[in-house]
């Protein structure tokens, strides 16, 4: 039951209030763990994406070089029966067009084979770069990893000091009337913000206001609920004599 005075009231209140504070900042921090873990996954994707896309440009410029490869080869064939019906000829002009024909191929070869060796060499830097791309994937798991672990660790651990703290909070609350009570979880579910202001040198501790000098004198007799005129929060002051404990 809420036997105190007010003044000690308020005091409870305000230790109230400041574990509440912590307790929603351990919140937040559990909370934004799915998305440092959400984080982390995008960034081995990235690089697997970026792995898959080169993957595939390595593809490309092998089934590249196999259709060239093949096109000198059937060059080859082709090349092979035109020999062949020229030694069948009779006339110089036929003899004269094969050759044509022959060296028609042979054009075609060379600049084929040009492409091959560029393709070669596409082909052997994609290789190159996949390596150091799968290493860097490797790499980025393996930090991914023990982040990953460090975030669940966390996790776990908030968990268990967010349940530590929740049951902690309700020691305070025997020690606060209903009504005032009721004012501060009203106030600070709607506001999200303090509902209990420190009273110091005059001054609001909220609104940094100067405290109106009549409820001032009010506030420091502790004998009602006395509210910031400007922000409206309720006023936990300073006590007048320094050896009652405050905050
Ligand atoms: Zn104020």
């Amino acid at each position: 039951m809420a036997n105190g005075s007010l003044r000690q009231q308020l005091a409870v209140l305000y230790q109230l209030q400041e574990h509440d504070r912590e307790l929603l900042s351990i919140h937040q921090r559990f909370q934004a763990i799915p998305q440092h873990l959400k984080q982390l996954e995008d960034s081995v994707t990235k690089f697997k994406t970026e792995m898959t896309k080169k993957s595939d440009e390595l593809a490309d410029v092998e089934k590249s070089l196999r259709s060239k490869n093949a096109e000198i080869e059937m060059n080859d064939v082709q090349r092979e029966k035109y020999k062949i019906e020229q030694r069948a000829v009779t006339t110089n002009e036929q003899y004269t067009a094969l050759d044509n024909q022959i060296e028609f191929l042979d054009q075609k070869d060379s600049e084929t084979e040009e492409e091959i060796l560029e393709l070669m060499e596409k082909s052997d830097r994609l290789k190159e770069e996949l390596t150091d791309l799968d290493a860097e994937v490797a790499r980025e798991d393996e930090k991914t990893a023990e982040k990953r672990l460090e975030f669940h660790e966390e996790q776990k651990s908030l968990k268990e000091l967010i349940d530590e703290k929740t049951k902690q909070r309700s020691q305070y609350l025997p020690e606060i009337n209903k009504e005032l009570s009721r004012l501060y979880h009203n106030w600070v579910n709607r506001r999200k913000s303090d509902f209990v202001s420190l009273g110091k040198n005059g001054t609001c501790g909220s609104c940094r206001l100067t405290i109106q000098p009549q409820n001032l004198k009010e506030a420091q007799k502790y004998e009602k609920i006395v509210y910031c005129t400007s922000c409206k929060r309720l006023l936990y002051v300073e006590p007048l004599s320094s050896d009652i404990p405050f905050p």
